[in-house]
């Protein structure tokens, strides 16, 4: 901190003073002794401390109007009046927000950071009237997942597995984190533990149960444009490899203007100025350079079956990986939607 001088003339004229630790300012025929500017302070101090204290009481009073008996009142009015205007139930779950929350070891921290890393969407998807919902791509913290359906009196009737990845369907993970000998908690646990049957595309089946150990009788193997009925609700399955043989996305019928899509990893957001991430591969749609992938099936899958469906159609991936969802027409106008040729993307994608 910079000394005064101990006199020191001011700018206009005013003269500061130090007299044996007294502080005095002169400034023409105003004398302010320290003495008084104390009392002064004192004053301005308690003004201070009863306008903190005055607002922290009104925080104090904010807080009890959400308090958690309130806030389940108002989540079951929410339920009642959702399941009263439709019967369209429909969650987008993130991890390390919505779940992956309270880690009760030291394993389930790890895990839960690289959940919450990963930023991997769930999804719940049912009949609001009958309270009955599948859930999509149940990994990191089924625990987790379980307690939210619980918490909005949704019964699971059902996991749906978009692609046979580990951030998907939990298990073991690729190496070399297979070396920790750690499985993430996935499909396997609702199959077992919870009874349910297990939906995933006929051309991933094989790899989910023997790498998750899902039995097989838990596994309803699905082609292309089956469909599963939750309650009133229809889901359409649409078959898009590429990313995965059996990769699959989920389509939901709706009115008109109100159609939805869970792409999974088959298209993500495009983003108008930069989607190059690593390894300068421009990434709306899931990775084409893993073991399994097929530039070439990943072609058809985007450009003749996901372009075709209504411009619409409101797309919800399987990561968040620029926002919460796009639509087919801003894909086809700004990602891997857009007219191309399969000259084009190959040149584009090859590895
Ligand atoms: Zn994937």
């Amino acid at each position: 901190m910079k000394q005064l001088n101990p006199c020191m003339q001011t700018a206009n004229g005013a003269k500061l003073t130090f007299d044996a630790g007294k502080f005095t300012l002169r400034c023409g025929i105003t004398v302010v002794r320290r003495k008084h500017m104390h009392k002064q302070l004192n004053w301005y101090d308690l003004a201070l401390f009863s306008l903190l204290l005055s607002s922290f009481s009104f925080y104090l009073y904010l807080c009890s109007l959400q308090s958690p008996a309130d806030e389940t009142i108002g989540r079951k009015l929410r339920l009642t009046r959702e399941a009263v205007n439709g019967n369209f139930y429909f969650r987008q779950l993130l991890a390390g927000r919505d779940f992956c929350l309270n880690p009760g070891n030291i394993i389930e921290t790890q895990i839960f950071n690289a959940g919450a890393q990963m930023q991997n969407y769930v999804y719940l998807v049912g009949d609001a009237k009958t309270r009955e919902a599948v859930v999509v791509d149940p990994a990191w913290d089924v625990k987790g997942i379980k307690a939210f359906a619980d918490a909005e009196h949704i019964n699971l009737v059902g996991a749906v597995a978009t692609h046979y990845h580990f951030d998907h369907t939990g298990g073991p993970p690729p190496p070399p984190f297979d070396r920790l000998m750690i499985k993430l908690p996935g499909v396997r646990q609702l199959a077992v533990e919870d009874n349910l049957p297990i939906y995933v595309n006929k051309h991933d089946a094989g790899t989910i149960k023997t790498k998750n150990e899902v039995p097989a009788q838990s596994i309803v193997e699905l082609d292309d444009l089956s469909t599963v009925m939750v309650g009133s609700v229809k889901l359409e399955f649409i078959h898009t490899p590429g990313h995965t043989p059996g990769s699959q996305c989920i389509r939901i019928n709706r009115a008109p203007a109100e159609d939805i899509l869970l792409s999974g990893d088959t298209l993500f957001i495009s983003r108008r100025r930069s989607y190059v991430s690593q390894k300068n591969k421009k990434r709306s749609c899931g990775r084409l350079d893993l073991p399994d992938c097929s530039v070439e099936a990943m072609y058809t899958s985007l450009q003749k079956k996901l372009a075709s469906l209504p411009d619409s159609t409101r797309v919800y991936p399987g990561h968040n990986y620029g926002g919460p969802s796009t639509s087919i027409a801003n894909e086809k106008k700004h990602g891997f939607l857009r007219p191309m040729s399969e000259r084009e993307w190959l040149q584009q994608h090859r590895l």
